[in-house]
């Protein structure tokens, strides 16, 4: 009999009805396991588990809170060689960056174990005499968390652990490629000691379980990350239900490289930034836009750095680049590439799909050159190992394209000249700006999140997610 990993609802596993593989991206042939699929049912189950542990949650001591955020913190950063191999293996990232995202998940539980600690409030003298005005932070009761599968680890851990730390009681469903992770984290709570009920995991479909979630009335609050066309979808049941919610979705964000860049420094950071984790990164560099003279340098350098990258399972330790998630994202992925060529794009250093000895989704990253603002490639986001450059005049025409998009998410400049970093920070039309850095790679301490069609709601990590995961209470009092 095929040994299922259930969900955890209520602090019990339960394998549900129906189950789903979990087919390694690098090699098709390796099923890592089976994960139990849930109905409706099973997330109205853990809707209830939520509501009925979450006020003794709410008023659990800062110390104990703080205890059982950091046993699961450790307990990640201790086995991050054994969860990352498990990450790489069912996302297809390098074993170096999914060891690294594991490490990110458990410094993020260690970080908001501290946060438990300092939760503040103020007191402030009322325009009344005799009367006192105090503002406090509250749990928002039960929050919906919906996570894709490109940081299988680090996405969860960055909701999961502030809506704890600030005494909510979650329910969380997983991309629908990722459930491996997904359970760890679950288990390594659950043991931790949490309360049955505080943390519940359902997996399943989205258009299922996902979609039992939003309807639920019984949900304060939604924490969602994914396409903007999920968001939309989740936005809107949101606004019907009156309902709290923050969304993180696409990007297209653009790195600007101006004649002043170090133009090594520049490569580093477009090849980093729209290649590396394959291109499956929502702050990925897709769009290079490059003043005039610097262009042909910069696109042989790129080139020939391109050349240097090798495609290959994600546990080889010479592999740079791990194979797209699945099947339907690599088609995507290619099919973008004929529609840049189609409308004009020149596909220089790759773009193709590759054999690297096992049957999974592999294709060579692409540069494509030649193209203008208004083509689809620049238009639309690829979520793959796919960059465009459009050549322009000069800074103003450079911040301009910057910002010709729906999107705002991250934006980057390589350049020596103060004036421009300073007026670009300034101006772009982005959550988060990078100086002579690659879009993708940020801090956990800081917050993160984009404008426009980007985002939606208070922003994430740090301290500033007690924005979603609280609310603020004003009391009036005559003693
Ligand atoms: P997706 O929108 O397909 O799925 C995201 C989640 O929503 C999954 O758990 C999915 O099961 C669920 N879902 C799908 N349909 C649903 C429904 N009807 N009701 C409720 N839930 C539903 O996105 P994806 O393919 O998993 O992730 C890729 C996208 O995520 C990209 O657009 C990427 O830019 C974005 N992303 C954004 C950030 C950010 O912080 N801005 C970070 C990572 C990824």
């Amino acid at each position: 009999m095929t040994d299922v990993k259930g969900m955890l609802i209520a602090g019990e596993w339960r394998s549900g009805g129906r189950s789903s593989p979990n087919v390694n991206p690098s090699d098709t042939n390796e099923i890592i396991g089976h994960y139990a699929q849930g109905d409706a049912d099973d997330m109205r189950d853990a809707i209830e588990a939520a509501c009925a542990a979450q006020p003794r949650w709410g008023e659990t001591t800062p110390q104990a809170r703080h205890d059982i955020l950091a046993q699961a913190g450790n307990e990640i950063l201790n086995r991050s060689d054994e969860l990352g191999e498990l990450l790489a293996r069912e996302e297809g990232k390098t074993r170096r960056e999914a060891v690294a995202e594991t490490r990110r998940a458990g410094q993020i539980f260690l970080y908001f174990a501290g946060e438990a600690l300092r939760i503040s409030g103020e007191k402030l003298a009322s325009l009344r005499p005799g009367v006192e005005v105090d503002v406090t932070r509250e749990p928002v009761g039960v929050v919906g968390i919906i996570t894709p599968w490109n940081y299988p680890m680090a996405i969860p851990a960055w909701k999961v652990a502030p809506a704890l730390c600030y005494g909510n009681a979650v329910v969380m469903k997983p991309a629908e490629l990722v459930p491996g992770s997904a359970w760890m984290l679950a288990d390594i709570l659950q043991r931790a000691g949490l309360p049955d009920g505080v943390f519940n995991l359902v997996m399943g479909a989205g258009s299922i379980v996902g979609a039992a979630m939003l309807e639920d009335p019984r949900i304060d609050a939604i924490s969602f990350t994914g396409s903007q066309a999920t968001g939309a979808r989740v936005a809107a049941a949101c606004a019907k239900h009156m309902r709290r919610v923050q969304l993180e979705m696409g990007g297209k964000n653009p790195l600007v490289v101006l004649d002043d860049a170090d133009i090594d420094q520049a490569i580093d950071c477009a090849i980093d930034g729209a290649f590396f984790s394959t291109g499956q990164r929502c702050t990925a560099s897709s769009r290079l836009i490059v003043t005039e003279s610097v262009h042909s340098r910069f696109v042989e350098g790129c080139l020939e750095r391109m050349r240097g990258l090798k495609v290959g399972h994600a546990l080889d330790n010479d592999t740079t680049i791990g194979p797209v998630v699945d099947q339907q994202q690599l088609a995507n992925n290619l099919r973008y590439i004929e529609t840049a060529r189609g409308e004009g794009g020149s596909i220089r250093g790759g773009g193709e799909r590759v054999e690297c000895g096992r049957p999974g989704f592999y294709m060579t990253p692409a540069l494509v050159t030649d193209t203008s603002p208004q083509m689809t490639i620049n238009r639309e986001e690829v979520f793959g190992p796919v960059a465009s450059v459009m050549r322009v005049r000069d800074y103003e025409e450079a911040l301009y394209v910057a910002n010709d998009t729906q999107f705002g998410l991250c934006a980057g400049i390589c350049t020596t000249s103060l004036k421009y970093a300073s007026h670009f920070r300034r101006s772009v039309r982005a959550g988060m700006v990078m100086v002579n850095l690659p879009t993708a790679g940020v801090d956990y301490h800081v917050p993160f999140g984009g404008t426009k069609a980007s985002s939606m709601g208070p922003r994430e990590q740090g301290r500033h997610a007690a924005e979603f995961y609280t609310v603020l209470k004003t009391a009036y009092v005559e003693p």
